[in-house]
């Protein structure tokens, strides 16, 4: 049934071997930059790799400050601990999302609330946020209580999801009303822009992921981006174990992380960085391959928001329903196609089965239909 489609992807990749979902492409300096790396010595946590790196993602994406970590989890963890989220305080986040966002929160002992997305961008709604604040919260001492559960609301994690921008500058409006503190998980859409601002630079912090799956990688890396000057320094200083800068002495002020990008790992991603704009270019016209094919389908291609600029991280099918769906994934990956579903929703996970939630049509619709197509760059 799904005979064409899979023809079509064979023929965009001109391959009848295994077509992977999404795998890095090395064509660049990276061979250069991580040999020098090598032959430095400087393999570790100091080296001018990543202080280049920072430097220039900052710069990339128009953010005063960037602190290179071992991933994005770490970088979302150390973020929240920024947020000042303790034990048994609460954070809104997406069902629909990775389980690195909610990882993440538990590590600090908080709780997620899930809110629902949009249908146009499968991200957090702020419609839904708005709604849910309004009949579940109160503010009292600049805090934003849950009347639910006593418990304060510190802080709101928005996800950009398979790159594409939510309505991050309504999001952070509404939470900045009720004393909230916004982290935007831009794991997925490094290279994505709302309203010509890149994603990750609305929120007070925004997280990157540099994973071998990512648009680009450092094998293993992530990222915090911010325009606040003390925070920065704060994301510094709790991820290379809270260490006071001295030539010689080993003294820390407090329990730290060891989350720094080690330098090979940034050694590799001050090359990626370098052809982003070319894998952006790339993704882009594959998306319009898709697009296009799609048309004539009886199922939809997900497309770019308004007012956005994805970076077409993963591409996105959209089914008539779950049966359809299934059919597809069947079908595709028995042919050496890699499709995927979208991740099983965060409320229905062990860790996670019994968080607040508001309602989750949009959500529930997405989980039904969204599959992932092969989206690497193409050769
Ligand atoms: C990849 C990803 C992360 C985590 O990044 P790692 O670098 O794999 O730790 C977090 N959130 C989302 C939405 C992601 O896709």
């Amino acid at each position: 049934m799904f005979k064409d489609v899979i023809n079509f992807i064979q023929e965009i990749y001109k391959s009848k071997d295994f077509i992977p979902l999404h795998e890095p492409k090395f064509c660049g300096n990276e061979n250069k930059y991580v040999k020098e790396c090598i032959d430095s010595s400087f393999v570790s946590s100091i080296g001018k790799y990543v202080d280049v790196f920072e430097e220039k993602i900052a710069k990339y994406a128009g953010a005063k400050f960037a602190v290179a970590t071992s991933n994005g989890t770490s970088a979302l963890h150390v973020s929240l601990l920024l947020a000042n989220v303790n034990q048994n305080d609460e954070v809104i986040t997406q069902s629909l999302t990775f389980v690195a966002t909610c990882n993440a929160i538990r590590y600090c002992g908080g709780h997620p609330i899930f809110i629902d997305v949009d249908k146009d961008t499968m991200g957090l709604s702020p419609a839904a946020l708005k709604v849910f604040l309004k009949e579940n919260t109160t503010i009292k001492n600049k805090q934003c209580i849950n009347n639910i559960t006593g418990k304060v609301i510190k802080a709101c994690v928005p996800m950009h999801t398979f790159g594409h921008p939510c309505k991050i500058d309504e999001i952070k409006q509404i939470c900045d009303e009720h004393y909230i503190f916004v982290i935007e998980d831009a794991a997925e859409s490094v290279g994505s822009k709302y309203k010509d601002k890149h994603t990750g630079t609305f929120g007070q912090l925004g997280v990157m992921s540099f994973n071998g799956n990512k648009i680009i990688t450092s094998g293993g890396g992530g990222c915090i981006v911010t325009n606040d000057k003390v925070l920065a320094k704060k994301a510094k200083h709790l991820t290379t174990t809270a260490k006071v800068p001295h030539k010689w002495d080993f003294n820390h002020d407090m329990v730290g992380y060891n989350y720094r990008m080690p330098n090979i790992n940034a050694a590799l991603l001050v090359a990626q960085l370098e052809n982003l704009n070319y894998f952006l270019k790339n993704k882009r016209k594959l998306a319009k391959t898709y697009e296009e094919f799609f048309k004539t389908q009886e199922y939809t291609f997900f497309k770019e928001p308004k007012l956005s600029k994805s970076n077409y991280w993963l591409n996105t099918l959209l089914f008539k329903d779950k049966k359809q769906r299934d059919k597809f994934l069947k079908e595709t990956n028995t042919s050496n196609v890699m499709t995927r579903p979208i991740w099983i929703m965060m409320h229905k996970l062990p860790m996670f089965e019994n968080a607040q939630c508001g309602d989750l049509t949009n959500s529930e619709w997405f989980n039904d239909r969204v599959v992932n197509i092969p989206s690497s760059v193409i050769k």
